[in-house]
């Protein structure tokens, strides 16, 4: 264990939160339990004073997040990813608030892709012809500081119940072109596997559904959520299901995730991976580099890098259009097809995903297509004859 974890745990296991003196490490046998991951996440200004040398940044981050809205959520997991001494540690930039989120610049929006302008139903939002977001709950098991829904999520209701949804299921039935059901929220993997098992089961029903996309971070952040009866409730859904799960760091694929992954690939769950591109996270080729082969040996496949949505109060967590750009090229060559991501700008307002990346097309005319290639090399391509009329 490095040492830094051994001083968290040291650290943490001194506090005294609620006068609870059970010690509190990997080797503690209730450190396997996801309900007692979530109910012992840090969720208070006090907790992180507890268990991290805290910059004022963050002391005034933490303060404000506690008044403000948008709560704090650290599972013990997650916190055993962190430095606890190091404020630019990756882990840390992505849960422990800064006085930054205060912030806003110029193209800022609180919901950065107008989701309440594409609700068609409470709780259901379609931006595409054949494809609709299932917001499932509110909670998640830690609150990521640059949440494209940080204006809902933690924000009270919890896992929305089946009657709740009802105007949701019936908007799906009228509507058979969507083929694909995006369970989202918050994180629906934190909720109860007799609920999700209740919520496939009604989509289920609609036997013109291609799959159900899944979308969680608890692959990452609460591992222990993913077991057996979890894993078999999502395999025998139809239609299938689809794991969209979200690793921003390598320092995030540890044993317990990847014991997580792999009992999600052994039951046939197909899992991919979207990245979120974060200023002092991951923003360099090298770092993103190991996140991808780490995930691609735990047959997990790198789907997306998605430049970070415009959310408000995130410009600090942001990285230019071209970072991303200049990333991919330095990665395109040097990683293989089943490594390498699609770096996409989901563009403000909800028009839409656009893939970007290094421009690879250098002249086009007269059936000549002149290309670079990852060496930088310019080679023609000669387009066929056209077909005589
Ligand atoms: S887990 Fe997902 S929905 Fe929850 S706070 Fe993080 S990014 Fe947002």
């Amino acid at each position: 264990m490095s040492s830094f974890v051994s001083r968290r745990l040291a650290i943490v296991r001194d506090a005294s939160r609620s006068g609870d003196e059970e010690a509190i490490g990997p080797d503690h046998e209730r450190w396997g339990d996801w309900r007692w991951q979530s109910r012992r996440a840090l969720r208070s200004l006090d907790d992180l004073e507890a268990a991290l040398d805290l910059t004022d940044d963050e002391r005034e981050g933490a303060r404000r997040a506690m008044a403000e809205g948008f709560p704090i959520a650290i599972t013990p997991h997650t916190l055993s990813l962190m430095d606890p001494a190091d404020p630019a540690c990756p882990i840390r930039r992505q849960f422990v608030p800064s006085a930054s989120e205060a912030v806003t610049i110029p193209g800022d929006l609180r919901d950065p892709l107008g989701e309440e302008d594409h609700e068609v139903a409470p709780n259901l939002v379609c931006r595409y012809p054949d494809r609709a977001l299932l917001l499932a709950t509110d909670r998640c098991a830690v609150y990521c500081r640059f949440c494209t829904r940080s204006r809902m999520v933690g924000d009270g209701g919890g896992p929305r119940s089946m009657e709740k949804l009802d105007p949701a299921f019936a908007w799906l039935e009228r509507n058979r072109q969507v083929r694909e059901v995006i369970v989202s929220g918050g994180d629906p993997l934190v909720m109860g596997t007799s609920r999700i098992a209740r919520l496939l089961e009604r989509l289920g029903a609609m036997d013109w559904l291609d799959t159900i996309r899944i979308a969680t971070r608890a692959p990452v952040t609460i591992p222990q959520r993913i077991d057996e009866e979890l894993c078999r409730v999502l395999r025998q859904s139809h239609p299938a299901v689809w794991v969209m799960t979200h690793f921003n760091h390598p320092r995030e694929l540890s044993a317990a995730s990847q014991r997580a992954c792999g009992m999600l690939v052994d039951h046939g769950l197909p899992v991919m991976n979207q990245a979120v591109l974060l200023r002092g996270v991951n923003d360099d080729a090298d770092t993103l580099e190991a996140l991808f082969r780490g995930l691609v040996r735990w047959r997990v496949r790198p789907y997306y890098l998605l430049q970070a949505d415009v959310v408000r109060g995130t410009g600090h967590l942001r990285t230019p259009i071209s970072t991303g750009i200049r990333i991919m090229e330095k990665l395109q060559g040097r990683l293989s097809g089943i490594a390498l991501p699609k770096l996409i700008c989901d563009t403000p307002a909800g028009r839409g995903k656009v893939p970007i990346g290094p421009q690879t097309i250098v002249a086009q005319a007269d059936g000549r297509t002149t290309l670079k290639t990852f060496r930088g090399e310019e080679v023609d391509y000669l387009d066929p004859p056209s077909a005589p009329d």
